[in-house]
């Protein structure tokens, strides 16, 4: 068996430099300067072209479709092993150390944007890639690296791609966990409307959460002054009901209005039972006041379904498998406003074994109930590779061998980029317990990490694409 680590090692130095040139190039969506060449700007062409450019001159096949996204290629046969990285980032933001894109090295770590997520990952494919060129190594299938443009935003680069390209028979994606993560929930957004509220009520409005994707925070509920019947007996019930929920929250009131912030906590909307709803805190404060006919209706009908309830037990639609778990409702936005309406955003995440048509259909039925619409946001289905597929027992063969760990695969509530390809699963960057500085100020990655990678990649894609894949 090869030292893929060793051969790593001995081109490190270029490894290095490769990559921390790669990360000066900052490519951030841009809208300003987008072209026919540049569709998503000029950074992300700059990064794109660098990266083909630099696998051309080194004598790989490339394959470029109009700038949104693209492949090099090495070995033959018809099967094609994929391995998607992608090359556009968020932006830098603010509270760096050093600016986000000089990839600055201090103690054996490259600070910058990118560097984990997912150049840095990229790079590191893109050196198994020629580790595996280097030396001569047999291959029966061809491994394509297909380079994103547009993960960050909108997909448009897969979507792109594989409209032109065969989708690979087999792969994996360095854009999230390590061990292998085989499985991912379905995931549906849905924003529930009404466009007219009926005037003259006690909530002039009510806000929370800004994305379906997170329990919301912060909850800000703004009543109309002259129709409180006894505003001390409101303060002290709002402080009690505080106390009671072990909440935090602020009154604030001037002649014509009161305002009451809930605080909640913050949470993924893939983990809600990690969070605190402020949005559900806020609906079961109101049902405890005495509010007009409409009003009434829509708190109480948000707090007898939905409070306590992130698995969806009181709207009938719990479910649990044993691979990738519970079904979870989160709640991620509420909007009640007097002159507005109201809308409710609801983030859904499911197992494969759950009926979406069913838990669609019972959300809707249930919105109906007090005269509110539906639109389906968007809609993924469970992702996911068997966990008996070699594909899974390869690879965590390969994390085994270079970690010393042998770990189970991995079912989440999130999406990642594997989700792109047919048969593909998210395998690292991010090793367990690792501090996880996707999207924060000073995202780094060590220089022991990259090549760790860049070694565990070598080994997965010369086994991957010289083996048969007997299912
Ligand atoms: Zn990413």
């Amino acid at each position: 068996m090869k030292n893929w680590k060793q051969e790593v090692e001995k081109r490190q130095d270029e490894l290095i430099q490769s990559t921390c040139e790669f990360l000066k190039i900052p490519s951030v969506y841009d809208s300003a300067s987008v072209t026919t060449e540049a569709p998503f700007g000029e950074g992300i062409a700059k990064a794109y072209n660098w990266l083909l450019n630099k696998a051309q001159k080194e004598g790989f096949r490339i394959k470029d479709l109009s700038g949104k996204a693209g492949h090099i290629e090495w070995g033959q046969g018809d099967e094609v092993i994929g391995v998607l990285c992608h090359i556009d980032v968020v932006p830098g933001g603010e509270g760096w150390t050093t600016p986000a894109f000089s990839a600055d090295i201090r103690d054996n770590h490259i600070y910058a944007r990118g560097a984990l997520d997912d150049k840095g990952p990229t790079m590191a494919s893109y050196y198994a890639l020629k580790l595996i060129k280097e030396l001569n190594i047999p291959l029966k299938k061809r491994i394509r690296l297909i380079i994103g443009t547009d993960e960050e935003r909108e997909w448009q680069c897969v979507k792109h791609y594989f409209k032109y390209e065969t989708m690979p028979d087999i792969g994996f994606v360095p854009d999230a966990d390590f061990p292998v993560i085989c499985a991912e929930k379905g995931i549906a957004d849905f924003l529930f409307y009404k466009k007219a509220i009926k005037s003259g009520g006690l909530v002039m409005s009510f806000s929370a959460g800004t994305r379906f994707n997170m329990v919301p925070d912060k909850a800000v509920l703004t009543l109309n002054r002259k129709r409180i019947e006894d505003l001390d007996l409101l303060k002290q019930m709002f402080t009690v009901f505080l106390s009671e929920e072990g909440l935090t929250g602020k009154w604030e009131m001037d002649e014509a209005l009161v305002v009451l912030t809930f605080n909640g906590l913050a949470a993924h909307g893939s983990t809600p039972e990690e969070g605190r709803n402020a949005a559900l805190a806020g609906a079961a404060f109101l049902t405890k006041i005495s509010l007009k006919e409409e009003e009434k209706t829509f708190f109480q009908f948000l707090n007898q379904l939905f409070y306590d309830d992130y698995l969806g037990e009181k709207l009938g639609i719990s479910y649990t498998d044993d691979e990738l778990g519970a079904v979870t409702i989160n709640i991620g936005t509420l909007s009640y406003e007097r002159d507005k309406g109201i809308r409710v955003g609801i983030n859904l995440r499911y197992p494969s074994g759950a009926d979406y048509q069913t838990i669609m259909g019972n959300l809707i039925k249930a919105f109906d109930t007090i005269d509110m619409d539906t639109e389906v946001v968007s809609h993924q289905e469970p992702h996911g590779v068997r966990k008996d597929h070699p594909l899974i027992k390869i690879l965590s063969d390969v994390y085994q061998r270079h970690t010393g760990e042998s770990r189970e695969p991995i079912a989440i509530g999130g999406g990642t980029y594997a989700r792109a390809l047919r048969a593909g699963v998210a395998f690292g960057p991010l090793f367990p317990g690792q501090p996880d500085v996707i999207h924060q100020p000073d995202e780094y990655i060590t220089i022991d990490h990259l090549i760790k990678l860049t070694a565990i990649y070598a080994d997965a894609m010369s086994i991957l694409a010289s083996n048969e894949l007997k299912e």
